[in-house]
């Protein structure tokens, strides 16, 4: 039987895993009562100060004061018992609100600290509090909440294309130690950290899992295939599904010894039909469905699934919004692992339509459907 992973405890109420929600987006939200204006923490299903239900969830000022702060050097949760002393501490938000926080760094009771909500590694939300301006997380902090690359190894996978050519360059710039490309062609970059295993060398799972080594970082770079240039409908869902999830399978030991992580990037139009994109958006939408699964798959093993998405794709057929840069893609994966952020928008396209949808679904089909009409 397989070794149970230590995580830390992953239950939450319906409110809580709104907060949750806004986590992974990295967006510190919570409930605000639209009667008498009160911040709730822990979130709730009516005002802590009115007792109205008329709760709206809003993003709020992520900043307040450390009210106390202690040392814990005895925990009955397995994962905290292995990564003690920890600092935890309560902040009165700038909103009102006292809240129960993991402490970054050092900082003393009366102080100000800036909030972030984050997801820990049961991919839950929680709070982090650190001295305002303060830069990277403290280390046993940042092993828990985020996925460095630096002095990492990092595969990379997905068909050859400008995004996943800035992809490879955005790594190895990240300081990651050893870079696996898992390609059908060589590759132009000389760099010593960089080996190539050829995607025609897939001789079952163990085969492949062999030539790729251990890996703690797995990124796919977009596909964007025209089901007519793959060949049909259904061979282009295929590509977009079974290749991605055959290789996360094969190397799937290796990143749950690591407590890794998988980026996935794909595309918005994945989760809203855009007619002037035609049938490129049904392939989208199966690899949107296959990493939601592969998240719920992967989180009990300890294992985050964070996603990338992105606009149009350059090259591609002409379309009333802009394509989103190589570079720009890039710079989204690697910020994604630096913050832990399971939801992110690469460039301005698939950021409003994520807003539209999260708005209203269908208004953003309306929208996207009026905008292919010209
Ligand atoms: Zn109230």
């Amino acid at each position: 039987m397989a070794e149970r992973i230590d995580l830390p405890p992953a239950a939450r109420g319906v409110p809580g895993l709104r907060f949750s929600a806004g986590a992974a987006r990295g967006v510190f939200e919570l409930p605000v009562c639209e009667d008498c204006g009160a911040q709730q923490y822990p979130p709730r299903e009516r005002c802590v100060r009115c007792l109205s239900e008329r709760l709206v969830w809003r993003e709020v000022a992520a900043a307040g004061e450390l009210l106390a702060l202690t040392k814990l050097h005895h925990s009955n949760e397995r994962f905290f018992a292995s990564r003690l002393p920890r600092r935890v501490g309560l902040v009165r938000l700038e909103g009102g609100a006292v809240a129960v926080v993991h402490v970054a760094g050092d900082v003393a009771p009366g102080e100000r600290v800036a909030l972030t909500a984050r997801l820990d590694r049961a991919g839950e939300g929680v709070i982090v509090a650190q001295l305002q301006g303060a830069g990277h997380l403290d280390e046993g902090l940042m092993d828990e909440f985020t996925y460095p690359l630096q002095g990492r190894r990092v595969a990379i996978a997905g068909p050859v294309s400008a995004y996943r050519e800035a992809i490879l360059k955005q790594v190895l710039a990240a300081g990651a130690a050893e870079v696996v490309l898992i390609a059908g062609d060589d590759s132009a970059t000389e760099d010593p950290r960089l080996r190539v295993v050829s995607a025609s060398a897939r001789g079952g799972q163990r085969r492949l899992a062999q030539s790729v080594g251990p890996v703690e970082r797995l990124i796919h770079a977009p596909s964007f295939a025209e089901p007519a240039e793959v060949g049909s409908l259904a061979q282009a869902v295929a590509r977009a599904v079974d290749e991605p999830l055959a290789l996360i399978q094969a190397l799937r030991p290796s990143l749950v010894e690591h407590g890794g992580a998988v980026v996935q990037v794909l595309s918005i139009f994945g989760r809203c039909y855009f007619p002037a994109l035609g049938a490129q958006c049904v392939p989208a939408a199966a690899a949107v469905s296959a990493t939601q699964g592969l998240r719920a798959s992967l989180q009990p093993e300890g294992v985050r699934v964070l996603t990338v998405f992105c606009g149009p794709a350059v090259g591609g057929p002409a379309l009333p919004l802009p394509a989103a840069a190589p570079q720009r893609v890039a710079q989204a994966v690697v910020r994604a692992l630096d913050e832990g952020r399971e939801e992110s928008y690469a460039d301005p396209v698939a950021q409003d339509v994520a807003e539209q949808l999260r708005e209203d679904p269908e208004l953003a089909a309306r929208n996207l459907a009026a905008m292919s009409r010209g």
